[in-house]
């Protein structure tokens, strides 16, 4: 070929390529061209806000927030930091506070750097903006999730987004896509539960709500999503947070990785990754999941941060790294863009230029770190738009978005005991509200609520009821009392409890007509949340034994993160219903549950356990059944547990019948269509989830004993009589085999709807 074709071929080949590429690309490129490498290596970094506020030292700051000039000029200007998170002293901020501060923070790094480039704020934007003061709280993931319908957590994601923006800030450490397998782990209440397909359904809505429906967070009411905590945080051995996991890799591909691979596919930008570690390798340090699972194979183009401290922590706590500057090199090269370090920067950049420059880690790295960086920025539009503005955001904390948190409680509580349907309370009874969680917006809120632990609860949620106000509304100022009878230990700690005035609590519950006791657990996350007892706390069983003595029906209403064992108290309440964590409407939507205004819907996300060793999820394998008191295995019948994952009653009665299924031999292309009819045999209208399990009878490796593999949530009206279909494609019924490829085998299969089932042939 003549060598002016060779010239025009490639003069053609490079306009396509530059076609192709972006708009923003081509920014990004032109911008990465004209950095240095310390812009760079800044632009790779993440601080706390208290390292540049005002304040005595890195960690606390003074009141009210304000940005310190010279900290500022030091951390954005001097090195260059590109990206700042949290708030000062873990505490909540009005709107306008945070748009001075945000505003002062780009002025100093888009007035005084060269380049112009804006600061990136992230924050933990957990159940509506945790931190700004007057922002929607919504119920937490866990409750949400016992909606069994994703439209809460689209609203809940809608909603945060927008009132995160109203807070000046673009970047929402949100969703949690863990699963929630564990009932003892400390951050099992930020998870949508133990079941892979409903945090998926759910964890996709959220990076919708967040991001907007057609994905542009350049749109001033959207925002960058952050899924974490990459993958397997929770299934740790221990029970307890950043502790060791020991996961086979087809594990991590069946039930962990699938719920971030579906949010990927829906465009989520960022992600956070996992605090702990797997098989001995801390995840920070795991080339194999950042780049092969995470880059290769789940196709992730955003920006991977890392969680708090994490690359120190490969010297400090796990020992893989013999220095600091060698933890940074296993980090950045193990596939990290921005590390959150957050207080000591110097040493995180000053480390890693010279890393790059001594050649142990790639420009080439660094490039393509900071080039998903900058591109998210672009994407936010923050070179144009650096900060938002309250003043554009008059739905803020508005009636609005306190409607939806309302709803999405209203369809989570969940009613799991109720004999002789002495739910609802009607009329105009005496009720004694009592126990620790019955007149208490904190516990109702949990973690991440104003601050970090939710421990500053009390100082901005005055205006929401507590469960008892919410009851004393319902039934009249002078039908209802609240005794504490025990209480939280005031120094903070979420387990210690004190003996108030059981004895005053038996003698008003006997004077009253029915006795609501509120029991549960204080707030709390991650380390501090660590549980050496899944038992609730001794004082609280207690306080249930002697209320019983009064002989009058006792409504058990449970407050808590994740399900404490209540097996011996349990049989002595006469109803039991589980709020979760609610937020700030939950209050309200508990009692209009209780007096029947609402109907309850919700059904566990979990399993809740009897046992203290038996704390399996619903999909556990055939030889954990046990259950020959002669120590023979015959493995039959069921695990035991208190209530049922997908369990939850309703005042309403539902039927279900004729079951079928079109084809009863199908092959992998094919659709599994099924149909079933419900009855709401009552007089009550009702929502109702109609769950589809399938159990593969015989595998290559020990099949689960069931699956979820679609769910639907309906009202049924009272006497009516609903068809339900549910068109399945087969090749869903698949697993990861030891091999840790994806599989459908030939067999039988069992598929089942409440207590109706069929067998069915894949070929
Ligand atoms: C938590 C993350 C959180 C981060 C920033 C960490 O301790 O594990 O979930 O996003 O802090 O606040």
């Amino acid at each position: 070929m003549q060598m002016r074709y060779i010239i025009l071929l490639i003069f053609i080949f490079s306009c396509t390529n530059q076609n192709l590429k972006s708009d923003i690309d081509i920014k990004v490129d032109e911008l990465i061209s004209k950095m240095t490498l310390r812009e760079k290596v800044g632009q790779m970094t993440q601080i706390n806000l208290t390292v540049i506020a005002k304040g005595p030292t890195k960690w606390a700051s003074s009141f009210p927030m304000e940005i310190d000039e010279k900290k500022a000029n030091k951390a954005l200007v001097d090195f260059k930091v590109g990206s700042v998170l949290n708030t000062i002293n873990n505490t909540a901020q009005k709107p306008s506070v945070w748009f001075e501060n945000i505003s002062k923070i780009q002025e100093i790094s888009m007035g005084k750097n060269p380049l112009a480039i804006p600061v990136i704020y992230g924050i933990d934007a957990i159940h509506g903006t945790t931190y700004t003061d007057g922002a929607t709280m919504f119920p937490q993931q866990i409750t949400t999730a016992a909606s069994w319908n994703p439209e809460n957590a689209y609203n809940m994601a809608l909603i945060c987004a927008y009132e995160t923006r109203a807070s000046g800030i673009p970047w929402n450490f949100s969703p949690v896509l863990d699963l929630g397998i564990d009932p003892r782990f400390s951050r099992q209440f930020e998870s949508f539960g133990e079941d892979p397909l409903l945090v998926e359904r759910f964890g996709v809505e959220m990076i919708k709500g967040y991001q907007g429906l057609d994905n542009d967070i350049s749109n001033k009411f959207n925002v960058a999503a952050c899924m974490k905590h990459f993958v397997g945080y929770h299934a740790t051995i221990s029970g307890k947070d950043r502790t060791p996991a020991y996961i086979p890799d087809n594990v991590l591909s069946e039930y962990h990785i699938e719920p971030f691979k579906k949010a990927i596919e829906a465009g989520a930008k960022t992600i956070m990754i996992n605090s702990g570690l797997i098989n001995g390798v801390p995840v920070h340090a795991d080339y194999n999941i950042m780049i092969n699972v995470l880059r290769n194979k789940l196709g992730f183009e955003g920006v991977i941060l890392t969680d708090w401290e994490d690359i120190r922590k490969l010297h400090d706590r796990d020992k893989v790294a013999k220095n600091q500057k060698e933890a940074i090199k296993i980090a950045i090269n193990a596939g990290i863009d921005m590390s959150m370090v957050p207080y000591e920067y110097e040493h995180f950049v000053k480390n890693l230029i010279s890393l790059v420059e001594e050649g142990e880690v790639s420009m080439g790295r660094i490039d393509d770190a900071v080039k998903r960086i900058l591109k998210l920025k672009f994407e936010l539009d923050l070179f144009k738009n650096p900060v938002t503005n309250y003043k554009d955001y008059e739905d803020f904390g508005s009636k609005k978005h306190h409607q939806l948190a309302y709803k999405a409680a209203s369809e989570s509580i969940t009613l799991l005991k109720n004999n002789e349907d002495i739910l609802p309370i009607t009329g105009n009874p005496k009720i004694l509200v009592v126990g620790p969680n019955g007149n208490n917006m904190r516990t109702l809120n949990g973690a991440w609520s104003y601050s970090w632990q939710g421990d500053l609860v009390d100082r901005f949620a005055g205006d929401y009821n507590t469960i008892f106000e919410s009851v004393r509304d319902t039934y009249g100022r002078n039908n209802v009392k609240y005794v504490s009878g025990v209480s939280y230990n005031k120094n903070g700690n979420y387990y210690d409890m004190i003996e108030e005035n059981i004895g005053e609590a038996v003698k008003e519950g006997r004077k009253s007509d029915y006795i609501i006791l509120c029991l549960g657990e204080n707030t709390y996350t991650e380390k501090p949340g660590d549980l050496n007892d899944l038992n609730i706390h001794h004082l609280q069983r207690k306080l249930a034994i002697e209320l019983t003595k009064t002989g009058k029906p006792i409504i058990l209403i449970l407050n808590l993160g994740r399900p404490r064992l209540i097996s011996d108290i349990e049989p002595l309440m006469n109803a039991v219903v589980n709020v979760y964590l609610p937020g700030n409407f939950g209050a309200d939507a508990l009692a209009d549950i209780l007096s029947g205004k609402v109907n309850p819907s919700g059904k566990l996300p979990y399993t809740y356990p009897l046992y203290p060793n038996s704390l399996l999820p619903y999909y556990y394998k055939p030889s954990e059944v046990q259950n020959n008191a002669q120590g023979a295995y015959n493995y039959v019948g069921e695990v035991n547990n208190l209530y049922d994952f997908g369990f939850g009653l309703s005042y309403s009665d539902f039927e279900y019948s004729n079951f079928l299924i079109t084809e009863d031999t199908l092959s992998s292309s094919d659709t599994l269509n099924v149909e079933v009819l419900v009855t709401n045999d009552s007089d009550i209208d009702g929502y109702e989830t109609i769950q589809l399990y399938s159990s593969d009878l015989y595998a290559s490796i020990t099949p689960d004993i069931k699956r979820l593999r679609d769910f639907k949530k309906i009202l049924i009206k009272s006497g009516e009589r609903k068809k339900i279909f549910f068109n399945v494609p087969v090749s869903e019924l698949s697993f990861y085999n030891n091999d840790n490829m994806e599989v459908l085998e030939e067999g039988r299969f069992k598929i089942s709807i409440n207590n109706l089932s069929k067998e069915i042939y894949i070929n």
